[in-house]
């Protein structure tokens, strides 16, 4: 059983309280949306786990960043404003000096984003250091979601992809050998992009009244593109040469930019779709918020995801992305 099948079964009946209210969006989004009288309420919990999600000697004053920006991540990919957070951990002992860098790495981004924390739960484990984030945003309706996306509408990303993917195989190698040269420069130029991500806030907040469906890239461009292809009802045909490579992945060979790009996890930038009327609009948005976004296709009639190279035959045998229990 795979992490969305075990969620369908085992979690999704306890919606019943909220399912009937307008407006209320529940499991399956990048968040839950709580309708409310004024501004809706957006919500989301991501949790990180020593030696699944981090190393064990990973900074820690990133890993306080990295907590909270993968859940701002999830209130970027609803186009919602932070308001608070709630911060669970469970530590196998009180390391001072640790917990000094881990919340002034998690604090100095919610100052940032203006995002309170405002409770939490702290407790002892018997292994391992476990993060669990909860975030609550606002945004008012009509909301972006993942069952939003038209045919018609152009395919965009934000930044560039792979870098994340490449770092953490460097990183994992490293545990087992010595790197290269060209390796330890190649980790160096990737590694903040897996250990600091940037939630694309800014950006997703001012691309929202011209899109209609968004979700960060948190397990994979091909997995998370495909989560809105699923929850719209239609397809997609992405041209490959117009995925963004991250400058630093140029030298290495087709095969592995391609998995770092299509399956790498740990992204937190945006795939978004919007009428091509909008194309212009979109361009001075990421301009205003000093990003960068790019058109990568279309959405089409259907259910399928086409993968065309510049002569638009159709690439195959693509990696796939992550799933906890696949
Ligand atoms: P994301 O990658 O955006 O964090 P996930 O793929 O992890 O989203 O989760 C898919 C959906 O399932 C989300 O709506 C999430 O809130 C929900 N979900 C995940 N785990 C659970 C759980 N244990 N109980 C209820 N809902 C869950
Ligand atoms: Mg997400």
């Amino acid at each position: 059983m795979d992490e969305f099948a075990l969620i369908r079964q085992f979690f999704t009946g306890a919606q019943a309280p909220l399912s009937h209210v307008e407006r209320f969006v529940g499991i399956g989004d990048d968040c839950a949306v709580i309708p409310s009288s004024q501004s809706d309420w957006v919500v989301c919990k991501d949790m990180l786990l020593e030696g699944r999600h981090f190393f064990s000697d990973v900074d820690p004053f990133l890993l306080g960043h990295k907590a909270l920006a993968v859940n701002l991540s999830d209130l970027a990919a609803m186009a919602a404003k932070p308001v608070a957070c709630l911060l669970g951990i469970a530590l196998p002992h009180v390391d001072e000096p640790w917990l000094s860098r881990f919340s002034e790495g998690f604090n100095r981004l919610a100052t940032r984003y203006d995002c309170a924390l405002v409770g939490g739960d702290t407790t002892r484990s018997t292994e391992g250091i476990v993060v669990s984030v909860t975030a609550l945003g606002t945004a008012a309706a009509p909301h972006v979601l993942r069952s939003e996306a038209k045919i018609g509408d152009d395919v965009w990303i934000s930044g560039a992809l792979g870098a994340p993917k490449v770092a953490l195989d460097l990183l994992l190698k490293q545990q087992e050998s010595e790197l290269s040269a060209s390796e330890a420069a190649l980790l160096a130029a990737t590694r903040s992009a897996l250990e600091q991500p940037e939630p694309e806030l800014n950006l997703a907040l001012s691309i929202k009244p011209y899109i209609h469906a968004m979700i960060d890239i948190s397990d994979g461009l091909l997995q998370d593109l495909s989560h809105i292809l699923r929850a719209s009802g239609v397809g997609a045909q992405i041209d490959y040469e117009r995925i963004p490579i991250h400058p630093a992945l140029q030298s290495l060979d087709a095969t592995r930019i391609q998995q770092a790009i299509l399956s790498g996890g740990d992204e937190y930038r945006l795939c978004f779709t919007a009428a091509p009327k909008y194309r212009s609009d979109i361009i001075q948005c990421a301009v205003n918020s000093r990003s960068e976004v790019q058109r990568i296709g279309r959405i089409i009639a259907g259910r399928e995801l086409h993968l065309v190279d510049e002569k638009q035959q159709e690439l195959r045998n693509l990696p796939q992305g992550f799933n906890h229990f696949a």
